[in-house]
């Protein structure tokens, strides 16, 4: 059970906890803060599951808030464990799950301390929208690196830095369309493509896809698109076997 009271680990900034703890309530509301995350959720789930096919695979969720994600790779038939620091949202994940009887645990937990608790656990590893809130996203990917078995998926997703990625994801978000609260996200904390490879082959990982996310404000559409990388983007890794 998450536990609100336990110590800060190092690696996590408390003002990028408490948004998500103020949030938390309306995780679950398709219409609230997380509607961009209810609308990407089938196109990641199906990209996640197309490459490493979820069903009978043990996963853990790392940063998975409210559990959109989490809950929904559970219901494709994984095994998912999923953490975070911020209590409120994982209680709403457990509500939720029992609400809908969906199995998934959740856990708060530093995604480092699990990886030296349970290190080559998981099939496949899966990280979204969380790297661009904690001071050292590295240290998250090594972590996240130790968790997976050989051979296992690793799934990353973030915001890229350039001019492109400050007028799309923070002035047209927060502050022109509004789809996001102002201060959701600071431009020196997004995280370039190639700056997440790098740290993924750092880490030991050899990244096997790039995938954009791109959304169209005219007529209100997400979309994946392998070639347009310039905004949200996602990396698949893999641990060799
Ligand atoms: N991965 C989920 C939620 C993204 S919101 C999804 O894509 O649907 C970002 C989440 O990262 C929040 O739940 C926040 O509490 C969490 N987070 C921020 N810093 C963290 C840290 N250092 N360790 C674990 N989780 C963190």
């Amino acid at each position: 059970m998450p536990s609100g009271t336990a110590s800060r680990p190092a690696n996590s900034d408390p003002a990028e906890l408490a948004k998500f703890q103020a949030l938390a309530a309306r995780w679950w509301d398709p219409e609230s803060e997380f509607k961009p995350l209810h609308r990407i959720n089938p196109l990641r789930l199906d990209w996640i599951d197309e490459l490493a096919p979820l069903a009978g695979r043990r996963v853990v969720d790392v940063g998975c808030g409210g559990g959109i994600l989490a809950e929904s790779m559970a219901t494709r038939g994984a095994d998912v464990l999923g953490i975070d620091l911020a209590d409120r949202p994982l209680q709403v994940a457990e509500l939720h799950a029992l609400e809908t009887g969906v199995p998934v645990r959740y856990r708060r937990v530093a995604v480092e301390a699990l990886a030296a608790e349970m290190p080559e656990s998981f099939d496949t590893v899966t990280c979204m929208e969380m790297l661009e809130h904690v001071p050292d996203p590295e240290s998250v990917v090594r972590a996240c690196t130790r968790l997976a078995k050989p051979g296992g998926w690793l799934f990353f997703s973030t915001i890229n830095r350039n001019p492109k990625s400050f007028l799309f994801a923070i002035i047209g978000a927060e502050y022109l369309l509004r789809l996001l609260p102002r201060g959701t996200h600071e431009y020196a904390k997004f995280i370039r493509p190639s700056e997440l490879v790098a740290a993924a082959r750092r880490s030991g990982l050899e990244t096997v896809r790039t995938m954009g996310l791109t959304y169209n404000p005219l007529n209100d559409t997400y979309r994946l698109d392998p070639h347009d990388i310039t905004v949200n983007y996602a990396i698949a890794a893999r641990k060799p076997a």
